[in-house]
């Protein structure tokens, strides 16, 4: 039987999901979605009536480790630690995380920590990973703000037209629109998020909200949180959000540029215009790792359609001070606000790998006292061929090729998960990686 997880006793865990339980039950809740994702950055889930929450934090509840090589169209690889029918794993409700959704009443979220049956931290649970990154900054005296925007297309689920066709950015849209993203804000608020921003976005029928920074791993929750609530409210308008790295080929994607802020006594270290010191090292290892980060970030054969060009995705190898075609954007904005970009980063990402990967990555970039070249100002696409710094893959073919070859990754993913991965990245590219663009759409539209 396996014990509860983390430092506690099976008696606290019990006596503190009975307080939780009691706590939703009183905001109405009756069921229970406990949701992991995967590494095709598909949110799962196990669902259970409320009352089962204190058994559940203490025995855990029941999957099998075979997800962890499911593909994004639910077709399974293996890889060679994983793959096939046997084994259980027990999923554990993080019940500081368990929250009420507004838009499907009686139902609350809960992000699950995966555990082997004997108790011990399932070598691939990419929550765990994230949480034992932030772990070894933080023994090195740096912690981080974080946060996901969130982009989706929304369309009438009747007939797949758009609920506006006013222009980019435009009021008209926010007019057209304005029941639904009302009770998006209102969901979100109601879920515990601070709402940052809601705007129309480029393409048609795009939206994108941001939400307050936070924790890295609460960051990824609450990524996971915000789609789970923007989807619920589409429902119930009659429309379906889509949160696809490509929904029209040759369009303008939806990302999920994670922003990130690292501290050290207090001191925001990309402060500066001009980082310098740690920050700077820190940048330069994210700029390093970013081909290999793609596997974590631009996860899908659908990212590829998106990272082109001259569409706001990122998708050169460099960094700017407020540049939107650099696939690290420095934000400015003093010591509180001042963080960066990963613009070249999806919605397919588990949320969880990509954090965990970024800082993971940062942290070989400072202990390596990398250093950092010149900004990029400008679209780089348009810098002469002897300036213009190098395209990031351009395939998940060439992602994972430098995947494999990154040790920064491989050490913090540890074997297990980083060999997960690269067998769903194989699987999905000899899958989907020749097919038209029309089919990887259509394939991965509705997905994540
Ligand atoms: N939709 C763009 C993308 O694919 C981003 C637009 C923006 O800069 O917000 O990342
Ligand atoms: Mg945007």
């Amino acid at each position: 039987m396996p014990e509860a997880p983390h430092d506690q006793s099976r008696e606290e865990a019990r006596a503190e999901a009975r307080l939780t339980a009691a706590r939703l039950s009183d905001e109405g809740v009756v069921a229970l979605a406990l949701t992991w994702i995967d590494n095709a950055g598909v949110a799962r889930v196990k669902g259970l009536p409320l009352r089962r929450l204190p058994e559940a934090a203490v025995e855990g509840v029941g999957m099998s480790p075979v997800f962890d090589v499911f593909l994004v169209d639910d077709a399974i690889t293996s890889s060679r630690h994983l793959g096939g029918p046997d084994g259980d794993l027990r999923l554990f409700p993080a019940l500081d995380r368990a929250v009420a959704l507004a838009a499907q009443p009686g139902w609350a979220f809960v992000p699950a920590d995966r555990y082997r049956q004997d108790g011990l931290p399932h070598p691939a649970c990419q929550r765990a990973f994230a949480a034992r990154t932030v772990e070894r900054a933080e023994e090195r005296g740096i912690t981080f703000r974080a946060a996901f925007e969130t982009e989706w297309i929304v369309q009438r689920a009747e007939d797949g037209s758009y609920p506006t066709d006013g222009p980019a950015y435009g009021l008209h849209r926010i007019t057209d629109c304005s029941d639904y993203l009302r009770d998006v804000l209102l969901a979100l608020e109601a879920a515990g998020l601070t709402v940052l921003q809601v705007h129309p976005e480029y393409s048609p029928g795009q939206f994108e909200v941001s939400v307050a920074a936070g924790d890295p791993l609460g960051a990824a929750d609450d990524a996971v949180l915000v789609r789970t609530t923007i989807r619920g409210v589409s429902a119930q308008h009659g429309l379906r959000a889509s949160f696809a790295p490509a929904f029209e080929p040759g369009g303008v994607g939806n990302g999920g540029h994670l922003h990130l802020s690292a501290w050290r006594d207090g001191r925001n270290l990309l402060a500066a215009a001009e980082p310098s010191g740690d920050g700077a090292a820190f940048l330069a290892g994210v700029l390093r790792e970013l081909p290999a980060l793609l596997a974590l970030g631009a996860p899908s054969p659908a990212s590829y359609l998106r990272l082109v060009p001259s569409h706001w995705a990122g998708c050169f190898q460099c960094w700017g001070v407020e540049n939107r075609e650099a696939a690290l954007r420095l934000v400015q904005g003093g010591d509180e606000q001042a963080n960066v970009e990963v613009k070249c980063f999806d919605l397919a990402a588990n949320p969880y790998l990509a954090v965990g990967g970024v800082i993971a990555a940062g942290l070989a970039g400072l202990e390596a006292g990398a250093t950092l070249p010149e900004p990029v100002q400008g679209d780089p696409a348009l810098l002469p061929p002897e300036r213009r710094p190098a395209r990031l893959p351009t395939t998940l073919d060439e992602t994972l090729t430098a995947f494999r070859a990154s040790t920064v990754l491989r050490d913090a993913l540890g074997d297990v998960l980083f060999e997960a991965i690269a067998s769903v990245r194989a699987a999905e590219s000899a899958a989907y990686g020749t097919r038209q663009p029309e089919d990887v759409v259509a394939a991965t539209k509705w997905r994540y």
